[in-house]
């Protein structure tokens, strides 16, 4: 079906949710080692692996405000959850031998090094994973338009969208059995049709600089490889 993508650096988004389980909220290191699974078996493919995590599970600036946090406050708040995540990704990969490296937008160089695009570029060329937390370092963004920045900072060839489905339909697919999946979109399409992806300005970015999105299911055991190999089901956005 969808044809191969033969990518030899890649930024993967992981969303907090990923790292949730069945739980309400919080990490399950079950799904934390899932995920670390899947992300050490496409690195030891030699393909330049970066990860940008998410901190839904832990905390979101926006539901904060929602009940009367100041945004910015709360904002920070949830850049500070994306690193808790990225702490425990981290470990994860190295109980399986991935050399890693933890980059913050925010600076906390006592738990990991502060994000510098030159550096972060050099850990990948030597095969080291890196996983960039705190976001954008901007209350007001979202952990999607950090993926994209940095997918472009770091000129990879994709930017891997895990979610809970496998691919972008026409509609929910868990609420609407007739929704349509697609399997290649344009961005204008993503932007003028409000698909559910990512926001607004992170498909922006990609489009600028022509990074191609592909969204495909993270919850399915081997899924991060599948794709890179060509195979599975996902939605190509170009
Ligand atoms: N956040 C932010 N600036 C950023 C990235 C994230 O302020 O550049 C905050 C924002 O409050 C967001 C929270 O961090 O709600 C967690 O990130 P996000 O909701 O994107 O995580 P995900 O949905 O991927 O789990």
């Amino acid at each position: 079906t969808e044809k191969t993508p033969a990518y030899k650096r890649v930024l993967l988004k992981v969303s907090g949710e990923a790292l949730m389980g069945d739980g309400p909220s919080g990490v399950d290191p079950d799904m934390v080692d899932m995920v670390a699974a899947d992300i050490a078996d496409v690195a030891a493919s030699g393909v330049q692996v970066s990860l940008v995590v998410g901190g839904g599970n832990i905390f979101r600036g926006l539901a904060a405000a929602a009940k009367g946090m100041d945004r910015a406050q709360g904002d920070y708040a949830g850049m500070l959850a994306t690193v808790i995540n990225a702490l425990m990704l981290q470990n994860a990969l190295e109980r399986r031998g991935v050399e890693t490296r933890v980059m913050t937008a925010i600076q906390m160089a006592s738990i990991a090094e502060p994000y510098i695009r030159r550096r972060a570029v050099r850990h990948m060329e030597k095969g080291r994973v890196v996983i960039f937390a705190a976001g954008t370092g901007n209350p007001f963004f979202t952990t999607d338009t950090a993926a994209a920045l940095r997918a472009n900072e770091m000129e990879c060839d994709a930017l891997l969208k895990g979610t809970q489905v496998d691919g972008v339909y026409s509609a929910d697919p868990r609420r609407n059995p007739d929704a349509e999946r697609y399997t290649q979109l344009t961005y204008m399409d993503v932007l003028s049709r409000d698909l559910n992806v990512m926001d607004a300005a992170a498909i922006s970015l990609a489009r600028e600089n022509r990074l191609p999105i592909i969204v495909f299911n993270m919850h399915a055991p081997g899924a991060f490889g599948a794709v890179m190999r060509g195979e599975g089901r996902f939605t190509r956005i170009i």
